[in-house]
C-alpha cells in the first residue's frame, strides 16, 4: 500500500472505518481462524537505565521503593500463568543489565513447569549482542522491542538516544532467531501521520513476526504529564492498517486502549488484533509498578476472557471464571 493512501486511511470513520476494521477482521480470519494468542505477563522489575520522557519508569524517577522480583517470585508466578491456561509467558521490565543474569537463570526452571507447549517472550528493553544470545541459549523464544516511533528526530527527543541503535537491536534478535515483535505509539506529542504511516511500514519492512500500537497515555510524574493523550479511532486505525499490511503478525489489543475507553480492548479485537495479555504480576509489586501511572489498568483473566467472547474468538483460557 502507498504511503499516501495510508496517511489517508488513518483519518477513516464512519463507514469508511467500519470497512477497514472488516477488512483487517477478514484478514485475520484468514491467517488465524477464530483463535486469539493469550499471553501472561509478570512484571519483574520496575528500574530502567533509560530516560523516556513519556513513561514514569524513566531513570530520573527512580527511587528506593522500585522492586526486582526474585527468581523464586518469577517462578512461582510462571506456574499460576501454566495453571490458568496459558502457554505464553511474558517477562517484561525497565531496562537494566541485572534481568540478563536473572532470566537466563529463571527460563530453564519455568521450561520445566510445562509440558512442551510454552513460548517464552522477553520485552526487557535494549542489550548487547552477546546478552541476547546468553538469553536465546536459556531459552528465550521471542522478544518484543518496539520502535515506538520511526522518525529519528523525535525519537531522539523523546528517548534522548538513537533509534539506529534500537534498529541495530532489532536485527540482532531476528539474526540470532528470535520471534521478534515490535511497535509504535500513536498520539506523541509532535507526532505526524506520516509518521505513523511510516512506522507502520517500517514494522512490516523489518521483517517481525509481532506488531503493535499503543495510544500515548500522558503519564504523572513525567515531562509530557500535561499533553493530551493519543486519540482512540487513530489508534485502532492504526492496528488496522497494521494487519492489512502485515496479515501474518501476532498484534495485541494493548491494556492502554482499555484504560483511554472501557471496551478499548474488544475495539482493538474488532479492528484486527488476535492477542490479549493477562497481568499476573504479583499484587504488591503490580500496585506499584509505574508504568502509565497509577490509575492504570491491569487486565485480569476474567476481562480477557469475557474480551476475546463478545469478539468472537476462541482461546485455552482454563479458570477465567476463578478472576
Ligand atoms: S519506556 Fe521502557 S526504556 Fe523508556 S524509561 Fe520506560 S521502561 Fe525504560
Amino acid at each position: 500500500m502507498e504511503i499516501e493512501k495510508i496517511i489517508s486511511l488513518l483519518g477513516a470513520s464512519g463507514d469508511q472505518q467500519q470497512e477497514l476494521f472488516s477488512q483487517a477482521r477478514d484478514l485475520r480470519r484468514q491467517q488465524f481462524g477464530d483463535q486469539a494468542v493469550v499471553r501472561g505477563v509478570i512484571e519483574i522489575t520496575d528500574s530502567c537505565r533509560a530516560n523516556c520522557d513519556y513513561c514514569p519508569m524513566r531513570c530520573a524517577n527512580q527511587s528506593d521503593s522500585g522492586f526486582t522480583l526474585s527468581a523464586q517470585q518469577i517462578i512461582a508466578t510462571a506456574a499460576a500463568i501454566r495453571d490458568a491456561g496459558i502457554t505464553v509467558v511474558f517477562l517484561q521490565g525497565g531496562e537494566t543489565p541485572e534481568t540478563t543474569d536473572l532470566v537466563a537463570k529463571v527460563l530453564p526452571e519455568i521450561r520445566k513447569l510445562f509440558d512442551g507447549d510454552l513460548q517464552l517472550l522477553l520485552c526487557l528493553g535494549e542489550k548487547s549482542r552477546d546478552e541476547l544470545a546468553c538469553l536465546k541459549a536459556s531459552g528465550a523464544d521471542g522478544y518484543i522491542l518496539k520502535h515506538e516511533t520511526s522518525d529519528p528526530e523525535l525519537f531522539r527527543s523523546l528517548r534522548h538516544r538513537d533509534l539506529q541503535d534500537r534498529l541495530d537491536c532489532l536485527k540482532n534478535l531476528l539474526a540470532l532467531g528470535y520471534q521478534v515483535g515490535t511497535g509504535n505509539i500513536v498520539g506523541l506529542p509532535g507526532q505526524s501521520r506520516e509518521s505513523i504511516a511510516n512506522d507502520i511500514l517500517l514494522s512490516a519492512q523489518l521483517g517481525t513476526h509481532m506488531t503493535s500500537c499503543a495510544p500515548f497515555i500522558p503519564a504523572p510524574a513525567t515531562p509530557l504529564a500535561d499533553q493530551q493523550a493519543g486519540d482512540l479511532d487513530l489508534t485502532l486505525n492504526t492496528l488496522a492498517l497494521m494487519r492489512i499490511i502485515n496479515p501474518k503478525a501476532l498484534i495485541p489489543t494493548v491494556s492502554a486502549l482499555e484504560k483511554l475507553r472501557p471496551g478499548g480492548q474488544l475495539a482493538g479485537l474488532n479492528a484486527g488484533a488476535n492477542v490479549i495479555t493477562v497481568n499476573f504480576t504479583p499484587a504488591r509489586e503490580k500496585s506499584v509498578y509505574r508504568i502509565y501511572g497509577a490509575e492504570r489498568f491491569c487486565v485480569s483473566l476474567g476481562h480477557a476472557a469475557a474480551t476475546l467472547q463478545q469478539a468472537g474468538l476462541q482461546h485455552a483460557l482454563r479458570k477465567a471464571d476463578h478472576v
